[in-house]
């Protein structure tokens, strides 16, 4: 196939505020890169907005650096379209982390090579991707949710959350999930198969996730943080766990006062906080993963659900959806490049 000589990347042009505004970001055409021996060309197909893609490119000091004029880091899914490692022939597909662009010049690990035959791309962005693997290490490796106990579930119809709720349901636990807006809480018990939705922004949620609760849960699924952290604390069980996979109402404003939970449940209901970075599970634990929301996918017992934007050029409006509440993508928010 050919490869053109120049193509289109998404670059980071000043740092951005509390939002993404236009001017942030900007598209330029750059020279691909032949490759050198051992690497390959890919065109990538799809690429992956998320949430802490705002505090890199705002330049938070916990996560990696970029720079301006550095194009945006991503997770993308693509295909081989010219070789120099044997290994890896132009036609494999593969998911990378070369970030917002069209094409890219790199070399492939084993891990990299992405099975067709277990998912097209937009689902080794979704459930067989970071979002669906983050998902299963916070429901199973951390969470150890067994079946019978109860989990409540914060922005619970987005890329983390709607895989969460469906292996917490398939692992036989009562679910509770929570969300923004009736369209979300009506998907999450409809589609993902939760029990209870429930809407944070309903002025009654705070009485209504204590009925919901009824005696207790066991296991908070944090990917909020805030106010909704707060309240969870208040209907756990004592010595119930809190996951803390994400705080991303505070990712926009990180010193809003307002934006802090209260922790002092914690400390009365012997809470056991715990929070974790999915790429720690990556060496031991990503195929074995991988391999088992393949088959979970392939049997129909999970659904990929992803809300695509067209275009590379869609990728700076996509990420600042994530900010939303209420909004009305659902499910992994992706951005398709193209329709190889
Ligand atoms: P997502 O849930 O698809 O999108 C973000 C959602 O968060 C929005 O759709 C919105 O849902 C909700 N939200 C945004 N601003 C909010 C606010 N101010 N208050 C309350 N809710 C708000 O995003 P995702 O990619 O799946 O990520 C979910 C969480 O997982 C994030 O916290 C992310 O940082 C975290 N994460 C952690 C790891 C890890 O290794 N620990 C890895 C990946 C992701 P509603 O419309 O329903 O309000």
């Amino acid at each position: 196939m050919p490869v053109p000589s120049h193509a289109d990347v998404v670059v980071l042009a000043r740092r951005p505020g509390p939002s993404i505004l236009p001017g942030d970001l900007a598209v330029e055409r750059r020279r691909v890169r032949p490759p050198g021996p051992g690497e390959v060309v890919v065109q990538n197909v799809v690429t992956s907005v998320d949430p802490y893609q705002l505090r890199m490119l705002r330049g938070s000091r916990e996560v990696a650096q970029v720079d301006v004029g550095d194009p945006v880091p991503a997770n993308s899914v693509g295909i081989v379209v010219q070789s120099a490692d044997p290994g890896v022939p132009a036609g494999t597909q593969v998911t990378t982390y070369t970030g917002w662009q069209a094409y890219a010049t790199t070399t492939i690990g084993p891990a990299e090579v992405a099975d067709p035959e277990l998912g097209g791309p937009a689902d080794w962005l979704s459930v067989l991707g970071p979002a669906g693997i983050t998902a299963y290490v916070g429901v199973h490796d951390v969470g150890r949710l067994r079946s019978g106990e109860a989990m409540l579930i914060s922005a619970a119809t987005g890329g983390v959350g709607g895989v969460a709720v469906q292996l917490a349901k398939a692992a036989g636990a009562r679910v509770i999930a929570v969300a923004g807006g009736r369209q979300r809480i009506a998907h999450a018990v409809q589609v993902l198969g939760a029990d209870t939705g429930l809407d944070y922004r309903d002025p009654a949620f705070p009485d209504q996730l204590r009925e919901a609760a009824g005696d207790g849960i066991d296991i908070y699924f944090d990917n909020v943080g805030g106010r909704q952290l707060t309240l969870a604390l208040s209907v756990l069980r004592n010595f119930g766990r809190a996951v803390l996979c994400g705080s991303v109402s505070s990712y926009a404003r990180p010193d809003d006062p307002a934006g802090g939970a209260d922790l002092t449940e914690a400390v009365f209901r012997r809470i056991t906080l715990r929070g974790f970075i999915v790429s720690d599970y990556y060496p031991a634990r990503r195929q074995p993963i991988r391999a088992e929301l393949g088959a979970q996918l392939s049997a129909g017992k999970i659904r990929a659900v992803v809300t695509e934007f067209p275009g590379l050029d869609s990728a700076p409006k996509a990420l600042a959806t994530l900010f939303d509440r209420g909004g009305s993508q659902l499910g992994k928010r992706i951005v398709r490049i193209t329709d190889g």
